[in-house]
């Protein structure tokens, strides 16, 4: 489902439960302040399993329907993260509306803050995108339901690097699947947006031995990472057609979409990006037709969400890296249970977890 989706008759009827995102969620709240100017939506979709937890994100919407769209397909996409991660956690989300290059101040933050505290814990905020650790450091001065908070103030701090470590899981899965080895030795592997996860898995795809091939839009770190990893660049996006083995997907959603899904040479796709299929049902069922093996994104970019659930539960490094390389066997698991039943690898992920939450919730109301 994507935020482009807007149906002028619901905008008008049902601007809210007949959004096409939502899907039976719990709670929306809507918070203002005049005098901060803050406007944001705070998402929760269910906590079955637990508290809501999810980022803030911060950015300009070409209106507020599509702010509320962003909110609940993010919200309802943590819900299915945490679950299938095995975490005892809901699913929830936020959006600030508003530029974070000239509209974020602390003001403003400690005002978001004291929303997310009147939810008395049913919600824990962290870091999206527009969002930076000391923005929750901010946001904790008002509320301790908050994560994702610097190191030095006892938190988890930057997640990307434990993201990307989840993301290696699983690519060596996919391919354990696809090519009988998990070995990334001597794999063509196209890395696309080499920011802060996309960075981390080069240096770990380079280390075992892949060759990889990155592209951004920024030429600049294009240039430096080349010479830092040896890797060859594509400038461009024209890249789905390349000759790789694999394409992880780390800059944009819905790169698999209706034109690219016949351009693909890759036989697998593992990547950090969220919501990776244009159309979850359609892209995730011609996948499998294609014989290209999926691993689900939610799955495996599941490490920064354990990073922050390390912070609530008060556990180390050494815990928080064997639950992240334990998407390597979920991931696996996750491509025997596709093949076994004939169904696309991120149903299965989703059936999965929406299972997890089926049991939970029997077991509150017996
Ligand atoms: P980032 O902003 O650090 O990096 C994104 C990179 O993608 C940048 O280098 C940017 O220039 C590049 N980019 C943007 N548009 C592009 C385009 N059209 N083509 C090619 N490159 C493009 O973000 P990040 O923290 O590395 O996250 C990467 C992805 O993973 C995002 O989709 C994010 O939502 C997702 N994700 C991140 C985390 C985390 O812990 N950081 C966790 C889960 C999911």
């Amino acid at each position: 489902m994507t935020s482009e989706i807007i149906d002028s008759k619901s905008l008008k009827n049902d601007p809210v439960f007949g959004q096409l995102s939502f899907d039976s969620h719990e709670k929306i709240v809507f918070c203002n302040d005049e005098d901060t100017g803050l406007k944001a939506i705070i998402g929760i979709h269910n906590t079955v399993l637990g508290p809501a937890l999810g980022g803030t994100r911060m950015k300009t919407y070409e209106s507020e329907w599509h702010a509320l769209n962003d909110v609940l397909r993010l919200s309802r996409g943590m819900t299915y993260k945490a679950a299938i991660t095995g975490l005892n956690l809901g699913g929830g989300k936020a959006v600030i509306i508003g530029d974070p290059k000239t509209q974020k101040n602390d003001a403003l933050m400690r005002r978001f803050g004291r929303f997310v505290d009147s939810l008395s814990g049913h919600y824990i905020t962290a870091e999206d995108m527009g969002m930076e650790t000391r923005d929750m450091d901010v946001v904790r001065e008002v509320t301790p339901y908050v994560t994702g908070i610097s190191e030095s103030k006892g938190g988890a701090g930057n997640p990307s690097p434990i993201t990307a470590y989840g993301v290696y899981m699983g690519m060596k899965a996919a391919a354990k699947f696809q090519f009988g080895t998990e070995s990334l030795a001597g794999k063509k592997v196209l890395v696309q947006g080499i920011g802060h996860v996309g960075e981390a898995l080069v240096k770990h795809i380079t280390e075992e031995g892949g060759q990889v091939i990155i592209n951004d839009i920024n030429e600049e770190r294009l240039e430096n990472l080349s010479k830092k990893y040896n890797a060859h660049v594509v400038l461009g996006k024209d890249i789905y057609g390349l000759d790789v083995d694999i394409y992880a997907p780390c800059a944009l959603g819905a790169t698999i979409n209706d034109t690219t899904i016949h351009q693909l040479k890759a036989k697998v796709i593992a990547g950090a990006a969220n919501n990776q299929l244009a159309d979850e049902i359609k892209h995730g069922r011609m996948l499998k037709e294609k014989e290209i093996s999926y691993a689900p994104d939610f799955l495996i970019n599941a490490g920064g969400i354990i990073n922050v659930y390390a912070e609530l539960e008060g556990y180390g490094k050494e815990e928080i890296k064997n639950k992240t390389e334990n998407i390597y066997n979920t991931t696996l698991a996750i491509f025997e249970l596709s093949k076994k039943e004939n169904i696309a690898t991120h149903r299965a992920a989703f059936n999965i977890a929406q299972q997890r939450i089926e049991h939970r919730k029997k077991a509150l109301n017996s």
